[in-house]
């Protein structure tokens, strides 16, 4: 059985001392079983920090670069992330890719990096509004999907984390249905098994997002494609946190 993995992405908010705070906090009152795993992706500054604070809660980056080291101003290496213990990285988010211009050959380069050094990166992809209305969804999605796997083995490829992210519905408070998410969910693990086979098709995890809050995530988590949440507004607070997790 495929476990359940749920993460909290907070995007540009919160300062060190209130990451610490929420992660000590959560941690006081969570038990997650052994087939979960939660974990909140913090902005760069507070990764140590998190790091350090965290016992239970896996701490993931917002984003890498992929190259080792070298003129890359104001970027962040993996190596970096490394040393600081960070378990894993999204990347490919529809604000990277929109806002910052981030191409899907940046994105497969990343992804190599991260699964060559030993991070797990959970790999965005979904559509715009324009793209869902047009009913071309699932043709968007595949290329995302088929240009992120590019030169990756079989092996690496069941490590990856993919999160089914539709534009329209992250941060709108306009949660896709859980059958247009399992739908879509249901496809991308048949182009997983298209490009490599069964075997990875069954195990690899494939998350939903987009407006997940306490009251609508046990309906989404009930379908059978569905492995977990990434989470932006409703993993800020506490309580809310706590709520997804129960
Ligand atoms: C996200 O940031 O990835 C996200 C899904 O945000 P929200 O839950 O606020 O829609």
């Amino acid at each position: 059985m495929r476990k359940k993995i749920i993460i909290g992405n907070w995007k540009m908010f919160k300062s060190n001392k209130e990451a610490v705070e929420f992660i000590t906090e959560v941690e006081s009152k969570l038990n997650l079983n052994s087939d979960t795993v939660a974990g909140i992706a913090v902005p760069f500054t507070m990764l140590s920090d998190a790091r350090k604070a965290a016992k239970k809660l896996v701490i993931s980056a917002q984003n890498c670069y992929f190259e080792k080291e070298g003129a890359f101003t104001g970027e962040i290496s993996i190596p970096m992330l490394k040393s600081i213990n960070v378990d894993y990285v999204v990347i490919g988010h529809s604000e990277r890719r929109d806002i910052f211009k981030e191409t899907d050959e940046m994105i497969n380069e990343k992804n190599k990096a991260l699964l060559a050094s030993g991070l797990t990166p959970i790999l965005c992809c979904g559509e715009s509004l324009e793209t869902y209305e047009a009913g071309k969804t699932i043709e968007w999605v595949k290329n995302q999907i088929v240009k992120a796997f590019k030169g990756i083995s079989e092996e690496d490829a069941k490590k990856v984390v993919i999160a089914y992210e539709p534009i329209w519905a992250i941060g709108t408070g306009k949660v896709a249905t859980p059958e247009i998410a399992q739908n879509v969910c249901s496809e991308i693990r048949s182009i997983i098994k298209d490009i490599y086979n069964d075997n990875v098709s069954q195990a690899i995890l494939i998350q939903y997002g987009g407006s997940v809050k306490p009251d609508n995530i046990s309906d989404i988590l009930n379908q059978d494609d569905i492995d977990g949440a990434l989470v932006g507004g409703a993993s800020l607070q506490v309580e809310s946190f706590l709520g997804l997790l129960k």
